[in-house]
């Protein structure tokens, strides 16, 4: 087999063979680009040189010789000879591109001999002088292994010496001296001399570049990037031109449109006399691109040209990097640019303005996560502004505010008219209208799915959770990490979307759905089967997901009407009741203020079905800890301040709080179990339904009220709660005759209820998977824990391939998905099927909820136009 191709070879397609560089310099070569000549050697060498025990294959080394004479023949140019001596430029390209994690070095060809030929030559000894010192010190950085920072340190010292600032001041003098420093360095280091003959430079630096292959940085970022490590490197062999000549010449990268926001304009740097790295090397600040259109004018047009031409070739934004020798353009590669989520919004759909793509490519090119990036607060420009700690990120988006420790200061301080950012050890239910106030949440402990990341997402607030290196002090107030103590009231700024977080204030800005992403989505809904509804809880919520595009509300929580700092005592006297009078009483008083909350809904949905979760957590997520009431009891104890009717009220409580106890609670009395336990509860909230619907449609409001029983297992268990939830209505109706239609309907969350789907969808109107809870039962793991203590080293070390509460489990979790949909459909083929996990906003649970056939997916306002395009993605 060939090992080997010229660029004139080649072609775009070719990419796994050739990598994208060598593909892409072979089919810009075939369009007649100014590509300077050269061959590349494949991948498939590559992963042969790593099967022979990292050698060059003997075939590898001959086909070299051959590629070389034809580029020798081709340039009228001869490696190693004084008189015209041939300079090449030996670059790594992997399949995959990865900008700067692998090794280029240029100039090969030069020694003692021909640097004086080519000073000779081009009649400039400094020119061939910088680039014999900067391939020796390339060659001893990516061959030898001697790091680069050893030689700029010579530079460095040779620049002090003479008073010069810049590199380029540097004369052929200077860089005489350096360069026999720079070799009499190698040899002290390695005990060989720098490499003389130009073949052995060229050979040992292709197995350079293989090795890079493996370098610390080439392996992480294929990890972060999930590239595979088995693919290996092709190696191009290019002849060298020089942007360093003089200051008609130079080296720069352009953009075809502007990669931060879409716009379609050059954009780009580029530096005068200059080569390779010395622009991304921060050196010196390299100049706009549209200096260029001054200095050069016909290398500014003809760079224009063959911008437009890569553009309209590739259907896509090119990221190109160019070298102009003496007035003389180079193209030097091209790929498709990286952007930003705003910059892909606009340019696949500028693209299909201009007739480049159709709408199914521009849908296919947005990944769902960009589009949620785009609905978050994001900070201006972080400059070279650095992160004081790093933690998850667990709910993108940025906020800025001031340090607060309790949930409780967080609400008083944002009253106060404060911004505030909760910083706690971990979050729990209780924290929520701490939540609710802060502009963002940051935890020492909990991963990704943990409470405070959930309810994060849910209300779309910045939340970094598990930064394990802060110390939190919540009683002398103050958290810490390495040296730096911050207090209550200190300013910091954290970015969700990235895990950092910044000491001081960062500036921001607010986001909008900008028109092209409006235009994007409506090509989705065209497109798209599945619908999209929301899990909302308060009108707020249920508005800005409307404004998404939410096509009803698949999932309100009801329990969270009942954290409000108004509400809990009320819930609270509902929960001490000793007898049922007691017990109703109390209800009674919450009656009007779910009648609110639900009317509120309904009006915000305006006739799109609201799907209401009767009463789900364990009684005890509303009473205050056991442990915090015993500390405060015998606090009071000890002070001997104790009036006895407080005493007796206290003792109640620790009584009560112990009896709702459980050794697991998730497992324990909730959901429908509470209501068939304590039927009077949810009589109330079927009772505030009806009369909420009544009062919207007595206005004109249509509704569409769906009743929605959580945690059956068994049909009976729906079965009585209907005939409760029915009952409560009838009494509704023989009371005021008005009647309110509504559909009665079972999450799907304990596998006993998915097995047995065929049973209960005979008393469903329609089933929502509860995946969270599914996939915790099914996997027998506990939410809450899992993830701290276990479960992302099982992802690390691939025992599970993805964090089953994050991606839907298809082989077990799908699994039952699948037969409760098949079984409940043949029992009763009206039967409405919808998914309301965490799942619901995820893109490849879209996919899959798609195929299986699901009716809608339910997901947080701010992830409903992630979900409308996942699910228009997975129609294709
Ligand atoms: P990376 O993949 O890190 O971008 P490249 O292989 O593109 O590495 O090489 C880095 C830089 O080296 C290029 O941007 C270009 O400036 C310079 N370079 C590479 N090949 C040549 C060449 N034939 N002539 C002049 N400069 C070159
Ligand atoms: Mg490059
Ligand atoms: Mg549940």
């Amino acid at each position: 087999i060939k090992t080997i191709y010229s660029f004139g070879e080649g072609k775009a397609e070719w990419k796994e063979l050739l990598g994208g560089k060598g593909a892409n310099l072979a089919e810009m070569t075939r369009v007649g680009l100014p590509v300077p000549p050269g061959f590349t050697i494949t991948t498939e060498a590559c992963r042969a040189f790593f099967a022979e025990g990292e050698r060059l294959p003997e075939q590898v080394t001959l086909e070299l010789r051959d590629a070389l004479m034809e580029l020798q023949t081709l340039t009228g140019k001869e490696l190693g000879n004084p008189n015209a001596p041939l300079l090449l430029s030996v670059r790594s390209g992997a399949v995959h591109s990865m900008p700067g994690m692998m090794d280029t070095i240029l100039n090969l060809g030069l020694n003692d001999e021909t640097v004086k030929g080519l000073a000779q030559l081009t009649g400039n000894p400094r020119f061939a002088y910088d680039c014999y010192r900067r391939l020796i010190q390339m060659f001893g950085d990516v061959v030898l292994g001697l790091d680069h920072y050893h030689f700029e340190q010579i530079m460095e010292r040779h620049k002090h010496a003479a008073g010069l600032r810049l590199d380029t001041e540097l004369s052929a003098k200077h860089l005489h001296a350096i360069i026999e420093e720079y070799q009499a360095f190698i040899l002290d280091k390695t005990d060989q001399p720098f490499p003389q003959d130009p073949f052995e430079q060229l050979r040992q630096a292709v197995e350079a570049v293989f090795q890079s292959w493996n370098n610390a940085r080439a392996r992480i970022y294929r990890k972060i990037h999930h590239i595979p490590d088995d693919l290996g490197t092709a190696v191009n062999v290019q002849s060298m031109v020089f942007g360093n000549r003089g200051n008609d010449s130079g080296t720069g990268v352009a953009f075809t449109r502007n990669p931060a926001t879409g716009e379609k304009e050059l954009y780009g740097e580029f530096l005068l006399n200059a080569q390779g790295e010395d622009v991304v090397a921060g050196i010196r600040t390299p100049r706009p691109i549209n200096d260029l259109a001054h200095s050069m004018p016909e290398v500014y047009e003809e760079l224009t040209s063959i911008a437009h031409k890569l553009e309209q070739h590739y259907q896509d934004m090119q990221d190109i990097e160019f070298t102009v020798e003496q007035g003389r353009l180079y193209i030097l590669q091209t790929r498709n640019g990286k952007r930003t989520a705003q910059a892909a919004v606009k340019i696949a759909v500028d693209l299909v303005k201009e007739n480049v793509i159709d709408r199914e490519e521009a849908l296919l090119r947005i990944e769902p996560e960009q589009i949620e990036r785009l609905l978050h607060r994001q900070f201006a420009e972080l400059g070279d502004r650095k992160a004081w700690v790093k933690g998850l990120p667990a709910s993108p988006g940025a906020a800025t505010g001031r340090i607060v420790f309790t949930a409780d200061d967080a609400e008083r301080w944002t009253k106060a008219g404060e911004a505030v950012i909760l910083v706690r050890p971990e979050t729990t239910p209780d924290d929520i209208h701490g939540i609710l106030a802060a502009k963002g949440i940051l935890t020492s402990r909990g991963g990704m799915t943990s409470h405070a990341a959930v309810v994060a997402r849910g209300m779309g607030k910045a939340c970094i959770c598990g930064c394990e290196e802060l110390r939190i002090d919540g009683s002398q107030k103050r958290v810490s990490a390495g040296e730096r103590v911050l207090h209550e009231g200190d300013r910091i700024s954290i970015d969700g979307s990235t895990g950092q977080i910044f000491i001081g204030e960062l500036p921001m800005i607010e986001p909008v759905l900008s028109p092209e992403c409006e235009e994007l989505l409506t090509w989705a809904d065209e497109m798209r089967r599945l619908q999209v509804r929301t899990n909302a809880d308060t009108p707020e919520d249920a508005k800005k997901a409307r404004s998404f595009g939410a096509e009803g509300i698949g999932l309100c929580r009801t329990e969270h009407m009942f954290m409000d700092a108004a509400r809990l005592p009320v819930m609270q006297k509902m929960i001490m009741a000793e007898t049922l009078a007691e017990r109703k009483e109390a209800l009674a008083e919450l009656l009007p203020m779910q009648k609110e909350d639900f009317a509120g809904l309904f009006r915000a949905m305006e006739g799109l079905p609201v799907t209401i979760r009767l009463l789900d957590p364990p009684l005890h997520e509303f009473v205050p800890d056991l442990e915090e009431l015993l500390v405060e009891s015998t606090k009071q104890q000890m002070a001997g301040s104790i009036d006895p009717h407080k005493r007796k009220e206290q003792e109640q409580w620790i009584k009560k709080v112990r009896a709702l106890n459980e050794a697991n609670p998730m497992l324990g009395h909730r959901g429908c179990r509470l209501a068939l336990t304590y039927p009077e509860i949810a009589e109330m909230q079927v009772e505030a339904i009806l009369q909420a619907a009544e009062e919207c449609q007595s206005q004109g409001i249509p509704v569409q009220v769906e009743i929605m029983i959580p945690l059956v297992g068994h049909v009976n268990e729906l079965k009585r709660m209907r005939q409760i939830i029915e009952g409560a209505a009838m009494k509704r109706t023989e009371r005021n005759g008005s009647p309110v239609t509504f559909r009665v309907g079972t999450m799907i969350e304990v596998p006993r209820a998915a097995l047995t789907a065929d049973e209960i969808a005979a008393e469903a109107d329609f089933f929502s998977f509860g995946t969270n809870d599914l996939t915790q039962m099914t996997f027998g793991y506990s939410r809450d824990d899992a993830e701290g203590k276990f479960l992302h080293t099982y992802v690390d070390e691939k025992i599970l391939p993805e964090n089953p509460f994050m991606v839907l489990d298809r082989n077990g979790v799908g699994k039952l998905v699948r037969w409760a949909s098949q079984q409940g459909r043949q029992t009763n083929p009206q039967l409405k099927l919808g998914i309301c996990g965490e799942h619901g906003g995820e893109k490849q649970s879209i996919q899959f909820c798609h195929e299986v056939g699901l009716d809608y997916v339910s997901c947080s306002p701010y992830r409903v136009p992630l979900a409308r395009l996942a699910a228009a993605q997975a129609e294709v």
